[in-house]
């Protein structure tokens, strides 16, 4: 699968049994339809964050394609406690999450940052976990 933002092939990692595309060139993440429930197992906020992703956003950004199916990709908002724009297919094919937004939108979902998930993200990516 080629990265919607710059094309190049993204690779598949394993963060916790989940496989996920990420693309080395830009630090973006393809997460397939389901993923982030699973990410997000164990969150209290679970059901409230993926509830918030349903929002589209009226927004100027660049409308990126699905990397699967090629359709222009809706562009999203949250704000549950912090404001983050996706992707996401409109066929529901899966979400688009940019250089640092999926650790924020795990963040957000209140995931305890000693969870495996946050540990291999923070190997992977050298995130700092902070909440403010
Ligand atoms: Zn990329
Ligand atoms: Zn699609």
């Amino acid at each position: 699968m080629k990265c919607p933002v710059c094309k190049e092939p993204m690779i598949v990692l394993e963060l916790n049994q989940v496989e996920i595309d990420y693309c080395h060139q830009c630090e973006g993440i393809w997460l397939d339809s389901g993923e982030l429930d699973l990410l997000l197992e164990g969150s209290k906020d679970k059901e409230n964050v993926i509830a918030s992703l349903s929002k589209k956003a009226n927004i100027n950004e660049k409308k990126i394609k699905c990397p699967l199916c090629r359709k222009k990709m809706d562009k999203i908002k949250t704000d549950y406690i912090e404001t983050i724009i996706l992707d996401k297919c409109v066929k529901g094919e899966g979400l688009w999450f940019n250089k640092n937004e999926l650790h924020k939108v795990l963040l957000a979902g209140n995931l305890n940052t000693n969870n495996p998930v946050f540990q291999q993200l923070k190997s992977i990516f050298e995130y700092k976990f902070k909440k403010n």
